[in-house]
């Protein structure tokens, strides 16, 4: 366009590169809080995609409303109730001509809203339709007054909803990528895959791609979005994966001409840990533990993925690894995803190392003042062992001598953050590297370890220890709700223990809470004589550390959760399973939630509970979770399923590398991914830096600095 652009470009003549601060209207505010999204530079906004869309084009009428429908609904208010029974809580009827209703229902309101929310108020709601134990109800719905006879008015467009910080809404947020939109270039100078392969392998534009991602057409259909195979979308997903390809490829080679401490010790502490375990260690075990005892020893540095199965004992291997790098006089870090799978390793390798005189230190990102001090100096001292979560990663953090890094991805980190802790250098004299151990509980299908582990090797814990319960597994519709909590009932009286699973999927940890709050509300009312207690990941560590507690006790009869409680929990007395909404979650998160059962002697059960009716793929997903209990077969058949449905609606913010890209959906695109992979590291290098810092951004930048 002729019109002057409002924004000077930085000196290359690149719009993308100037910082957000020149879009009109960003000042240094939002500019930091677009910096905690990792959004610093025009075209990041360009590349922040739409997690999913919401749908205000249309009005629906209450009486086709739909558990699970994410709709706008209009009504007046009826009834206005503060209930302050477990908490305080407002409900706010509202009901149409024709005489049905619908229950709003909050947990943290103000005065202020109370009293807008008078009878007679016209409102309208835009949330998802759950089922109440009276009706239908919304929680937290968003919501606007209108005036007596103002006509509804509907966007003409399905809305685009990003992942978003506290502090931003989606309305500021949505504004400022608009801005940067009419900032977009033209192909030719957007474009960074050279011109001929472009046409060679059929791409499209990437700018039309990206218009139509953040601003779909009117007619641009939810159902069509949803499934994430739409050419634009395809198109983008091609885009990052190819990023994250080269991203790989480039840092294993440059990690492979690096050398790493050699870690051969004398094997003393590994065996005095063996000999003190309760157990023996199966013979996959063995064969893994001898594997990364292997590359330990070497010069070049170890980069090994662990992959087996929930509960096969990847724990044990890693602190093997562990010793072996302390026995050689060397320091381990060992992160995890949540500070609850932190605390769990904490728990184990104090139990196992501590008696052999090994120092194990905390460092979750909550251990702050004066005890992240003390913290700090003992590793900058060089303390044997280090836990915690991303903080570690966090600059500030100085080991003396790091020989080891154990990243458990238990398959929700994401590939930047362990190029990042990989970048941390093994000594400050040196220019060393440490070694790299990886565990996951997903095991990697050939072809998608090809891309999103291109840069690992991989050993099998292919073997569960002796004496684990094979977990029955039910599918039980919500229609018979009321059933399945009289078999908690009764689990209960029976002194067994139960795991109520939340699975709303939200963009907000604050809603996956008040889901989960809702259904501990209900859940106490109904078991009067049951202890139930409540999980979440608003809750401070010290709660949850407590609630565990009390759960590990035998306190509580039944813990009520969201997802957190997928990994690190550990209760062989807990038998039974409810996990609701379970239609909604993928085959690798059913079977990581399923495998908290089954952990002791007692049969136990998993009962699936459903949304109906079950749409094709939901139904099949839940006969392979009822037929089998094998978590590589559980893989395999996760691939053939996934494709589409899952994906912009059930991608959780932080719990997955990629933005926009599925590596079960689009695995059809690695093929031409790695040829054009290929071409572009061989001729288009510098291309292809700009393409990796363009969707991997700041991690890229701060690992290839
Ligand atoms: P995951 O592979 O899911 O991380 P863990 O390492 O947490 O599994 O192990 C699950 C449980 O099995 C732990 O309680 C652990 O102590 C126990 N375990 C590990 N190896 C063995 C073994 N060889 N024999 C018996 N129990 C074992
Ligand atoms: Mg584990």
């Amino acid at each position: 366009m002729a019109s002057r652009s409002p924004v000077v470009p930085d000196e290359t003549g690149d719009p993308g590169l100037a910082p957000v601060t020149r879009l009109p209207g960003v000042g240094p505010a939002l500019a930091a809080a677009l910096g905690r999204l990792g959004l610093e530079r025009v075209q990041d906004l360009w590349f922040h995609l739409p997690l999913r869309y919401e749908d205000k084009t249309r009005v629906a009428a209450m009486a086709d409303l739909r558990v699970g429908d994410r709709v706008q609904v209009a009504g007046v208010v009826e009834a206005v109730e503060r209930g302050f029974r477990y908490r305080p809580q407002l409900k706010v009827a509202i009901g149409d001509d024709a005489g049905h209703s619908l229950l709003l229902r909050f947990f943290h309101f103000r005065r202020a809203q109370v009293e807008q929310l008078q009878p007679g108020t016209r409102l309208l709601c835009f949330g998802e339709v759950r089922q109440g134990a009276h009706g239908l109800e919304m929680v937290h719905p968003q919501y606007q007054r209108m005036s007596g006879d103002e006509p509804v008015a509907v966007e003409d467009r399905l809305s685009p909803i990003y992942p978003t910080t506290e502090g931003l809404g989606q309305k500021r947020l949505a504004g400022v990528i608009d801005k940067a939109l009419g900032l977009l270039p033209d192909d030719a100078r957007l474009e960074l895959i050279p011109a001929q392969l472009c046409a060679e392998h059929g791409l499209t534009s990437l700018r039309d791609a990206l218009l139509y991602v953040h601003r779909p057409p009117p007619d641009a259909a939810l159902s069509q979005l949803v499934l994430g195979r739409h050419p634009a979308q395809q198109r983008l997903a091609f885009e990052e994966l190819l990023a994250q390809h080269l991203s790989l490829k480039r840092m294993r080679a440059a990690v492979r001409r690096r050398h790493a401490p050699v870690l051969g010790g004398d094997g003393h502490l590994c065996e005095a840990m063996l000999a003190a375990l309760p157990f023996r260690l199966t013979a996959a075990q063995q064969r893994v533990s001898a594997e990364v005892l292997a590359d330990l020893a070497q010069v070049r540095p170890m980069l090994r993925l662990v992959q087996g199965d929930v509960g096969s004992g990847k724990t044990v291997v890693a602190a093997l690894a562990a010793l072996a790098a302390v026995e050689a006089g060397w320091q381990v870090a060992l992160v995890a995803p949540t500070e609850l799978l932190a605390e769990q390793h904490l728990r184990n390798f104090r139990h196992w190392l501590e008696p052999l005189g090994v120092e194990v230190v905390w460092l979750a990102g909550k251990v702050t003042g004066k005890a992240r001090q003390r913290a700090l100096a003992r590793v900058a001292g060089g303390a044997a062992v280090t836990i915690g979560t991303h903080a570690l990663m966090q600059e500030g953090v100085v080991f003396a001598r790091l020989g080891l890094v154990i990243v458990d991805e238990q398959h929700r980190f994401g590939v930047q953050q362990r190029l990042s802790l990989r970048d941390k250098g093994a000594s400050a004299d040196s220019a060393d590297v440490p070694h790299q151990l990886v565990l996951t509980a997903t095991p990697i299908p050939r072809t998608l370890a090809m891309s999103a582990y291109a840069d690992l090797d991989v050993s099998s814990v292919d073997e569960l220890p002796p004496g684990r319960t094979p977990v029955q597994t039910i599918a039980v519709s919500n229609a018979r709700r009321a059933e399945v909590i009289e078999r908690i009932h009764a689990a209960c009286g029976e002194g067994r223990q139960v795991y109520w699973v939340c699975t709303l999927i939200e963009e907000s940890e604050q809603l996956r809470a008040q889901a989960a709050e809702a259904a501990h509300a209900e859940l106490a009312a109904t078991l009067t004589d049951c202890r139930v207690g409540l999980i979440h990941g608003r809750m401070k560590p010290k709660e949850k550390q407590s609630v565990m507690d009390a759960f590990k006790a035998g306190e509580l009869a039944v813990l009520v959760a969201t997802t957190v409680i997928e990994v690190g929990v550990d209760v062989p007395n807990a038998s039974l399973m409810v996990i609701e909404n379970s239609e909604r979650l993928g085959l690798a998160q059913l079977h990581q939630l399923r495998g908290r059962v089954g952990r002791g002697s007692i049969a136990s059960s998993c009962v699936l509970l459903y949304q109906p009716p079950l749409g094709g793929l939901a139904k099949q997903r839940l006969q392979v979770m009822r037929e089998t209990g094998d978590g590589f077969r559980i893989a395999e058949k996760d691939l053939e399923l996934r494709g589409p449905g899952e994906v912009l609606g059930t991608r959780q913010t932080g719990q997955l590398a990629f933005r926009i890209a599925d590596l079960a959906r689009d695995a059809h695109l690695l093929p031409v991914v790695q040829q054009v992979g290929e071409q572009m590291l061989a001729a288009h290098a510098e291309q292809a830096g700009r393409l990796m810092t363009r969707w991997i951004g700041a991690a890229a930048r701060y690992a290839h600095a």
